[in-house]
């Protein structure tokens, strides 16, 4: 629970056991309303995790070899308002979410060089420098955004011997074999076996099965559907490891599969990441777990849909991008003016996990208006302190009923944009309120209560936004040191001149309004008392 909710509740005299209640409450409502949509099953289901009131969530993080663009981001900020709303839903939730640092090759195929070790060579770095420069430059955006940091996140360097160990028990089940150094899944075995490649995915097996690529490595393998799950490097490589098979190093898909069962276990609640994940990435995920275990990892896999820019996926090969930075400042062709992160996220909001969106000056131009507003109507709403309790009439139980839709719409594979509409329903009322309407002067206190949580957790617990309006304090401090550093320099100036009555008063003056100067061997300094 929250620590500052724990706070308020011991002050208002309520226990830890009033507290467990109010958590075994919040929990029996999480365990009955949620449903998602299972790509595995291509249906919405119940929620109902393997263990009560836990979640295990996965998701396919960043492959570290450039600057994240806004579709990458989309993909995060899509799994951090499903992670946000598992949490509030009373769920406590494991999510871990990687860091890809090796194997994840150029055309997502087995053949191609590796990401990181090709830009490490364009650039003259070492791999893991790139690795660095891009994971810190992919933290700063996740804050930026607002993005919360996942429970774990590993990354693939760091697991080498839990992959080769992984290689190892799909070798001894017998659904993979080595060849010149390198091992492949052999997907006619396992498919003989289980019957299911190709199942999350919904390809045609028959189709995977008789696809000839003239690639390299493709007479390694038996069949052109094999994939590659540990690969002997050659003498150029840079990022290689010591393994029973080969100096090699793993293939991509299997890092998630060992990280997932790692940190989660054989068998887990969620596995998530955009949907352009889902083939080979994907397929090949569940078909390495179930080659080493047996089962199934998933119980539901949710994937989310990308961004598009003029109509297209947004994406680096394709140079149809834009940098978070790019539409922070305006300076891109595809934007008139530059929009703050919040508006972004907003924007964001307004459509589904599950379906497209489509970046647009326009778009984004409506969305800090719908951002300004609602931001607006819930900074008055959350200004109201106290009013007369009034009977519930007609119009309160209207307002509480279109509340309760707002997490019936959320409760409801995460429906963002129906739920941000249930919110705008409800503005005008704020407003009508605000006017001092007559039909809306007599809304009870409890009703007000209700809007006043029903808004602070939606727009923020939920979906992560920030008044950016009520940031501006940030500003105002940044405007006092600006001040503050003047002032000192003014009194070094004095006491330089030995005008101790000038220096004395800056120094008196201050001291009331509660700033402390402190005065060290390498000049002066403030703090606010
Ligand atoms: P990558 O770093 O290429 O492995 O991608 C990281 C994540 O971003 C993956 O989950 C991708 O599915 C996702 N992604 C890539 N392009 C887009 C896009 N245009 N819109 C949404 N998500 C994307
Ligand atoms: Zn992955």
């Amino acid at each position: 629970m929250h620590i500052m909710l724990k706070g308020i509740l011991s002050k208002l005299g309520l226990s830890d056991d009033n507290t467990s209640q109010l958590e075994a409450q919040k929990e029996s409502i999480a365990m009955s309303g949620l449903k998602v949509y299972n790509s595995l099953t291509k249906k919405k289901e119940k929620f109902t995790p393997l263990q009560k009131g836990l979640v295990g969530m996965y998701v396919c993080g960043p492959t570290v070899y450039s600057d994240v663009h806004l579709g990458n981001i989309r993909t995060f900020i899509s799994f951090d308002v499903i992670y946000r709303y598992l949490k509030y839903s009373g769920y406590k939730v494991r999510y871990v979410r990687n860091i890809t640092d090796v194997g994840h090759l150029v055309g997502d195929l087995d053949t191609g060089e590796d990401k990181i070790a090709e830009r490490a060579k364009l650039e003259n770095l070492e791999p893991m420098e790139v690795v660095q420069k891009y994971a810190n430059g992919f933290h700063e955006m996740m804050s930026i955004f607002n993005v919360s940091p996942p429970s774990i996140e590993p990354r693939a360097t760091g697991h080498i011997i839990e992959q080769i160990e992984m290689v190892q028990k799909i070798l001894d089940n017998k659904l993979a074999y080595v060849k010149n150094g390198s091992v492949y899944f052999d997907t006619i075995k396992f498919n003989k076996k289980y019957k299911s490649y190709g199942q999350l995915s919904g390809r045609v097996i028959e189709e995977l099965f008789s696809e000839t690529r003239e690639l390299k490595n493709q007479n390694e393998k038996k069949n052109p559907a094999d994939f590659a799950i540990w690969m002997k490097a050659d003498e150029r490589h840079l990022m290689k490891w010591n393994s029973p098979w080969s100096v090699g190093f793993p293939g991509w898909h299997l890092e998630c599969s060992a990280m997932s069962t790692k940190y989660l276990g054989e068998k887990f609640d969620i596995h998530g990441g955009g949907n352009d994940l889902k083939f080979p990435h994907h397929e090949n995920e569940v078909a390495q777990n179930m080659g080493a275990c047996g089962c199934t990892p998933a119980q539901y896999w949710l994937h989310s849909n990308m961004l598009l820019m003029n109509g297209k996926k947004m994406s680096k090969s394709d140079g149809n991008t834009i940098t978070a930075e790019q539409l922070f400042s305006g300076e891109s062709e595809h934007v008139s003016k530059g929009y703050s992160p919040m508006v972004i996220r907003f924007f964001l909001m307004q459509a589904h996990y599950r379906s497209t969106i489509d970046l647009s000056d326009e778009a984004l131009s409506a969305a800090e208006k719908g951002y300004r507003k609602v931001i607006e109507a819930n900074r008055f709403l959350q200004s109201i302190k106290a009013v007369t309790e009034t009977t519930i009439n007609e119009i309160d139980t209207k307002v509480n009923q279109t509340i309760a839709s707002v997490y019936d719409e959320l409760d409801d594979d995460f429906n963002t944009p129906k739920a941000l509409a249930r919110i705008f329903e409800l503005v005008p009322v704020i407003n009508s309120f605000k006017d001092g309407k007559e039909e809306f002067k007599n809304l009870s206190q409890s009703t007000i209560a209700n809007l006043q949580k029903c808004f602070s957790e939606v727009l923020f617990d939920i979906f992560g936004l920030q008044d950016e309006y009520e940031s501006g304090s940030n500003n105002l401090s940044a405007s006092l040191d600006g001040v503050m550093q003047l002032v000192l320099e003014l009194r070094q100036q004095a006491r330089a001149n030995k005008d101790w009555a000038t220096s004395d008063k800056i120094r008196d003056t201050l001291a009331k309004e509660n700033i402390v100067i402190k005065d060290g061997k390498d000049g002066s300094s403030w703090s606010l008392n």
